[in-house]
């Protein structure tokens, strides 16, 4: 039976598992990196942890006869795009990217777009103000060196160790989050300013509307370059490259 990798880790890598868990005709494994303590539950099989770089996921593909790659990491997660772009060419097996398309600012929007994260962090500004920082954890070191701000920092898991940072307050949460959820967490912390990654989905977007609703600015940070690979924006399309633009046909082609 062919045999489809979804690279996954966001909404739509589960989404896509759902999707595709009933069908008799595939075998479906999602991978994660392992960077969450207790992760979504997943509708098909998982693995979890990084292969060794692009030679250790070619590796991988090869050892566990994986006829098909759907990368639908985050856009901002370009290391393991990179890898899967090379990897599936070693391997000779198609690949898909499934990425979201970027929010764009709306009328009331106050957005300041910005480079990266060392472009925001530049961007706060010297004049102390109070951030609310929408980033992941991995994300937030860059902030150390403006500590003249109070910072308001939400995460899935604790940030450990905590800033270096005399003035933030941590909040736990998994999203998704309604606007007026945000509205109220932006207005109880008196918020001035909101740091976002130009993720795209509804998922994350609360503090996006919240933002806007609220007047304050929003830095956003905008997406690194992606490989230049076959891309789509929707679970469906990425249902209809496997189904009908041959790619599991050419497995069963191939005896799989
Ligand atoms: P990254 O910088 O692109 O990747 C760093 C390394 O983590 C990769 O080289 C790979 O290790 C491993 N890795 C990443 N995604 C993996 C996956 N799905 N399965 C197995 N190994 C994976 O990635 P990142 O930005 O740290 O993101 C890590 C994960 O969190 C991704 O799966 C992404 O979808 C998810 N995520 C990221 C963000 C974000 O803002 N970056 C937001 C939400 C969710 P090896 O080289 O050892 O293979």
């Amino acid at each position: 039976m062919p045999r489809l990798l979804i690279l996954g880790g966001t909404g739509e890598a589960r989404e896509l598992g759902e999707s595709l868990a009933g069908r008799a005709d595939l075998t479906v494994t999602v991978s994660l990196a392992g960077r969450t303590a207790r992760p979504a539950a997943q509708a098909v099989a998982v693995r979890v942890g990084g292969f060794g770089g692009a030679a250790g996921l070619a590796a991988y593909l090869r050892a566990q006869h994986i006829d098909a790659l759907i990368d639908a990491t985050h856009p901002f997660a370009v290391t393991i795009s990179a890898h899967a772009a090379t990897a599936t060419a070693a391997a000779s097996i198609p690949l898909l990217a499934l990425r979201r398309p970027p929010w764009r600012p709306v009328a009331g929007d106050r957005w300041l777009n910005v480079a990266d994260r060392d472009a925001a962090v530049a961007a706060t500004g010297s004049t102390p103000r109070r951030i609310f920082l929408a980033l992941g954890r991995q994300d937030l070191g860059p902030f150390e060196r403006a500590p003249q701000h109070a910072y308001l920092v939400r995460s899935v898991d604790p940030v450990d160790p905590p800033l270096q940072l005399a003035n933030a307050t941590y909040v736990c949460a998994r999203g998704p989050f309604s606007e007026a959820d945000d509205r109220a967490l932006l207005g109880a912390h008196r918020i001035e300013a909101v740091v976002a990654k130009n993720s795209g989905g509804a998922a994350t977007y609360s503090k996006i509307a919240a933002a806007r609703s609220l007047g304050l600015a929003v830095i956003m940070i905008a997406r690194p370059a992606a490989p230049a690979v076959p891309t789509v924006e929707t679970v469906a399309e990425a249902i209809a490259w496997l189904d009908h633009d041959h790619t599991l046909a050419a497995a069963k082609d191939r005896g799989v």
